[in-house]
This record gives structure tokens, C-alpha cells and sequence, in this order.
């Protein structure tokens, strides 16, 4: 086009990196369009379909006409029904105010970051971390301060990496247990002495526990806001339908915590936003309203494939894995690999070992490096057990080369 510039792109849009993992899972999906039998560990999801009780709720909302804008935060039905969920499950006081429903619980750490979080401010966040919240607290100008952890201490941080880490600039400690990518929980001891060494700061605590429901063998889990008061005070409890109910592509999550903080996230929502899917919001009423059999019968299968997994991963050359606790991953260190010559290709890291695996042996998983651990990679058992008995078996074989 004649005179046509070059179209400027704002800082803060440059500042964002496309996804590390984005290559690995496009080439994946390329070699699966050209017939090549891929196996892929990589998803992020539940392989189960959301149950069809919440989807008859959503089909009977909209046919009552439930397809107009509602209240930005929500439906007072739905922030109740929330409350009340939490104060069931969680041991959480919380009234309905005080919960504001985002557009998925990315969108809550989004939006709770903006409403906090100013220039310069910092945020404690430990490896592995969910890739999200790196870019969350650089978008709100703040800066993020990492904790690196490894296996000694099943990648948890301590109470005394936590107190070195605080500075007169710590605004938040992002918290996700059980973790993605790590597959870890801490336990609710552990985490009543990370909330002990806030006391006196005024460190906000971003607590999120999309996982809750995901839990194996005897993890207990605890919300962090029901530690203390004071962990009640400074916590902002971060949830959502995604991985519970098998509803990701429904887009709802949410945010309860301090009143004003919550009303700041309402002020920016209804300028981003505006509501969540008002169908939607009946259908999460209903899902909150299960016995737990059916998210139970998830559970039991997810528990099975992972102690799969990492049995099988443990029995592998050179890897070791932690038995998951809590999501659906496994996060072996594969770096006693690193440095060999594979199928023809030098493994320097988990970048390489990711892309060579999956042209070699046509398995796809995710890197580390982009969580912050290069010596691992995640696998995610949101897929059946043959899946996993299949790709071990080419992984196994790969490796020993
Ligand atoms: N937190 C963590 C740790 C996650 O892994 C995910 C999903 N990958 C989310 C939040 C966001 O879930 P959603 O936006 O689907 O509610």
C-alpha cells in the first residue's frame, strides 16, 4: 500500500511475549494434520465434557430469556450462591459483596492485579509458576520477585525464602495450590507458616485455587484465607468452574476478598467486560449445587492416571518424578538427560528435549523453561490411560538411545 506506515504497536503489547509453549503445541498440531500418530501430554484441560445437568440449566436459562447484560460482578443469585459455597466448603465468611464473578479465573488474576497492584510494586511468586501470572504482574507495571525452589523441598517454598523475599515494595504473594505446573500442594500447615511470616506486612496474598476439587491420596486442602483472620484480611480467594465441573470453555471464575477490593475489580470489570455470560451464571448456580458425586467420579479417574504416570515416569533412566498431590500434572527433572546427543539432536534443555521428542517419538509435552524450571517438563494426564501407557512407552524408548 503506497504511504503505508509501520503500524505502531503500544510498549505494553510489545512487552508481552507470544507463549514459549506455543511452538511445541503448533508443531503438534501440524504433524497431526499430516496423519503423524501424536500423543500429547500437553493439554490443559479436563478430557471430560462438562456434566449435562449444567448444560440443561444453561439451555433452560437461555430459552427463559436469560441472554441480556446483567450486573457487571454478576448475578446477585449467582455472588450468593458463590458465598455460600465457600462458607460450606472453605469455612469462608464471605457475603455476596464481597464476590465478584470475572470471565474465567485468568480474567481474575488479570483484573485483581490491575486493582492492586502500581508501578514499581512487587510480587512474590516461586517456580514453577502458571505462565499467566509473570505477564499479569508486568501488565499492571509491577515487577515480579521469583522464588526458585527444586525437589528438596517438593518445589514449596519455605517460611525462611519467604521472610528474605519481602522487601518495602512486596504488595503480593501469589499462592496456587495444588499447582500447575508442579502437580504439588502444600499442606495446610505448611501454609499456616508462609501466612505467619505476613503477619505485621501488608502483603496481599492472591490465593488461587482453581485446583481445590483435584486433590490424591491423603492431601487435605485449605483455603488460605481460612487460616486466620488475618490471613482472611489480605487474601484474595481466586476460583472458578473450568477444572471442577469440566466447563473451560464457559469462562467463568471468581474473586472474593475485601470489600474494596473487590468493588475496585467491579469498577474496572464493567469497563472491560461488563458481565460474565448471564446464561452461564444460571448454569454455575446449578453446578454449585452437585453432590459432589459427579466431580468425585473425575477425581477418581484423574488420581488413577496420575499415580500411572509418574510410576511409569520413575521407572524411566534418568527421571524422576514426585507423585502428584493436586491438579493434572506430572513435572518430572529430566535434566540428567541433558547434554546427551538424542536421535541426532543435542538436548541443552528442556526446549530442545520437548521439540526433539516430539519429531523423534511423536510425543508432545510442555518445557519447564517457560515456568521457570528448565531441568523438567509438565505432562498433563487430562487424557486416557492407554494415551498414557503409549506415549511412556515412546518416551521410555527414546531415551534409551
Ligand atoms: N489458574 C491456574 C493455575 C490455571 O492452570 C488455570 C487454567 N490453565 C487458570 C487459573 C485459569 O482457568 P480459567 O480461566 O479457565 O478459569
Amino acid at each position: 500500500m503506497k504511504g503505508a506506515k509501520v503500524m505502531k504497536i503500544s510498549e505494553r503489547a510489545q512487552a508481552v511475549p507470544p507463549s514459549a509453549t506455543l511452538a511445541v503445541s503448533a508443531r503438534a498440531k501440524q504433524l497431526k494434520a499430516q496423519g503423524v500418530d501424536v500423543i500429547s501430554f500437553g493439554a490443559g484441560e479436563p478430557d471430560f465434557d462438562t456434566p449435562d445437568y449444567i448444560k440443561d440449566a444453561a439451555i433452560k436459562a437461555m430459552k427463559a430469556g436469560k441472554t441480556k447484560y446483567t450486573a457487571a460482578a454478576g448475578v446477585p443469585e449467582l455472588r450468593a450462591a458463590i458465598a455460600e459455597k465457600l462458607k460450606r466448603e472453605n469455612s469462608l465468611n464471605y457475603t455476596a459483596e464481597q464476590v465478584i464473578v470475572n470471565i474465567g479465573a485468568k480474567h481474575s488474576v488479570y483484573v485483581a492485579m490491575q486493582a492492586v497492584l502500581d508501578r514499581g510494586d512487587e510480587v512474590i511468586l516461586q517456580t514453577p509458576y502458571w505462565v499467566t501470572y509473570t505477564e499479569t504482574i508486568k501488565l499492571a507495571g509491577a515487577v515480579p520477585k521469583i522464588i526458585q525452589t527444586d525437589s528438596s523441598t517438593g518445589y514449596k517454598i519455605t517460611p525462611e525464602q519467604l521472610k528474605q523475599a519481602i522487601t518495602e515494595k512486596t504488595t503480593m504473594l501469589v499462592v496456587n495450590s495444588p499447582n500447575n505446573p508442579g502437580g504439588f500442594t502444600y499442606t495446610p500447615d505448611e501454609l499456616a507458616k508462609l501466612a505467619k511470616v505476613l503477619e505485621r506486612t501488608t502483603v496481599y496474598v492472591l490465593s488461587d485455587e482453581i485446583y481445590e476439587k483435584l486433590i490424591y491420596g491423603d492431601t487435605k486442602f485449605v483455603s488460605f484465607a481460612s487460616l486466620s483472620e488475618d490471613a482472611y484480611n489480605r487474601t484474595l480467594t481466586i476460583n472458578g468452574f473450568s477444572k471442577t465441573f469440566a466447563m473451560t470453555g464457559w469462562r467463568m471464575g471468581y474473586t472474593a476478598g475485601p470489600l474494596e477490593v473487590i468493588k475496585a475489580m467491579g469498577h474496572l470489570q464493567s469497563h472491560m467486560t461488563s458481565n460474565p455470560v448471564h446464561f452461564a451464571q444460571d448454569a454455575a448456580i446449578v453446578a454449585l449445587g452437585d453432590d459432589g458425586s459427579i466431580v468425585e467420579k473425575m477425581r477418581l479417574e484423574f488420581e488413577k492416571r496420575g499415580k500411572c504416570m509418574a510410576e511409569r515416569l520413575n521407572a524411566i533412566d534418568g527421571v524422576t518424578c514426585n507423585e502428584p498431590t493436586g491438579a493434572f500434572y506430572c513435572f518430572p527433572d529430566v535434566s540428567n538427560h541433558y547434554g546427551r546427543t538424542i536421535s541426532g539432536v543435542k538436548i541443552g534443555g528442556s526446549m530442545d528435549f520437548a521439540k526433539a521428542l516430539l519429531e523423534h517419538a511423536n510425543v508432545a509435552l510442555v518445557p519447564g523453561l517457560p515456568f521457570g524450571c528448565d531441568g523438567n517438563v509438565r505432562l498433563s494426564f487430562a487424557c486416557s490411560l492407554e494415551q498414557i501407557t503409549k506415549g511412556l512407552d515412546r518416551l521410555e524408548k527414546w531415551l534409551s538411545q
